[in-house]
C-alpha cells in the first residue's frame, strides 16, 4: 500500500520542476516528498517498460482524459475488447521521456509500478529498485534481439504482440529458426515472470 504518491513518468527535462504532489493525508514532509519524487524520475528515466511497450499493449481512456487534445498531440486509440484504449509503445515516448508530460492522460498520473511503490513506502532503495529495472531492460532487450534474428522489426509494436506474431503459421522450418523460437519462448517466460512480479500492480 502507498505511503505517498510520488510523481513519475519521465517527463523531459525542461518540465522536470513541474510535477506537483498532493501529499496524502500520513505523507512524509514536503521534502521527504521531493526526494521520492527525484528517485521516481531517476528510476523512469532509466526504465521505460510502462510507456514503451514491454509492460502493456495499451491503457483504457478514462473520462477526464482530454482525447481531443492527445490525439492531436499524436497520441494514438484503439478499440480492443469493447474498450477505448491508448496504444502502446506510446508515441510520446521518446527519449525515455514523456513529451506530453504535463498532460498526459490519467492512467499514467495514477499509475506506479511495483517498483516504485516499494520505494515510496521505504522497502526498498532506489539503487535496489534501479538494479531490478536493470535486470528488467536486460531481458526485453535479449526478447527484441531474438525478434530480431527471427526477422521481426516491429519496434512500434508491443514486444507481447510482436512475440505472438512469430510463433504464429507458417513457420520457419529452418533448424536455426527452430533454435532461435525456443529461445525466444524462454526470455519471454524470463521477462514476463519478472514483470509480474516485480514491476504489475497485484490488483
Ligand atoms: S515501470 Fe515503473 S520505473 Fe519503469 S517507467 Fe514505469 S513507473 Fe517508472
Ligand atoms: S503519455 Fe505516453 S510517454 Fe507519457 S507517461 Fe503516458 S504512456 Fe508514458
Amino acid at each position: 500500500m502507498k505511503t505517498t504518491k510520488i510523481t513519475s513518468k519521465i517527463a523531459p527535462p525542461s518540465a522536470s520542476a513541474a510535477p506537483s504532489v498532493t501529499p496524502a493525508p500520513h505523507s512524509p514532509a514536503p521534502e521527504a516528498n521531493e526526494l521520492l519524487n527525484d528517485s521516481a524520475e531517476r528510476l523512469c528515466a532509466a526504465c521505460g517498460m510502462c510507456c514503451n511497450g514491454v509492460l502493456f499493449h495499451g491503457m483504457a481512456v478514462q473520462p477526464e482524459d482530454q482525447l481531443r487534445a492527445l490525439l492531436a498531440k499524436g497520441i494514438k486509440t484503439r478499440r480492443r475488447d469493447g474498450e477505448l484504449q491508448f496504444l502502446q509503445p506510446c508515441p510520446a515516448h521518446v527519449g525515455n521521456c514523456c513529451r506530453i508530460y504535463k498532460d498526459r492522460p490519467q492512467r499514467c498520473r495514477a499509475f506506479d509500478c511495483r517498483q516504485l511503490l516499494a520505494v515510496s513506502a521505504g522497502e526498498i532503495t532506489e539503487a535496489q529498485a534501479m538494479i531490478k529495472i536493470d535486470e528488467a531492460r536486460k531481458r526485453s532487450d535479449r526478447v527484441r534481439d531474438l525478434l530480431a534474428l527471427l526477422g521481426d522489426e516491429r519496434a512500434h509494436r508491443p514486444l507481447a504482440t510482436r512475440c505472438a506474431r512469430v510463433f504464429t503459421p507458417p513457420l520457419d522450418p529452418s533448424p536455426q529458426a527452430e533454435t532461435l523460437r525456443e529461445e525466444l519462448q524462454e526470455a519471454m517466460r524470463a521477462l514476463q515472470e519478472m514483470l509480474a512480479k516485480d514491476f504489475r500492480p497485484s490488483n
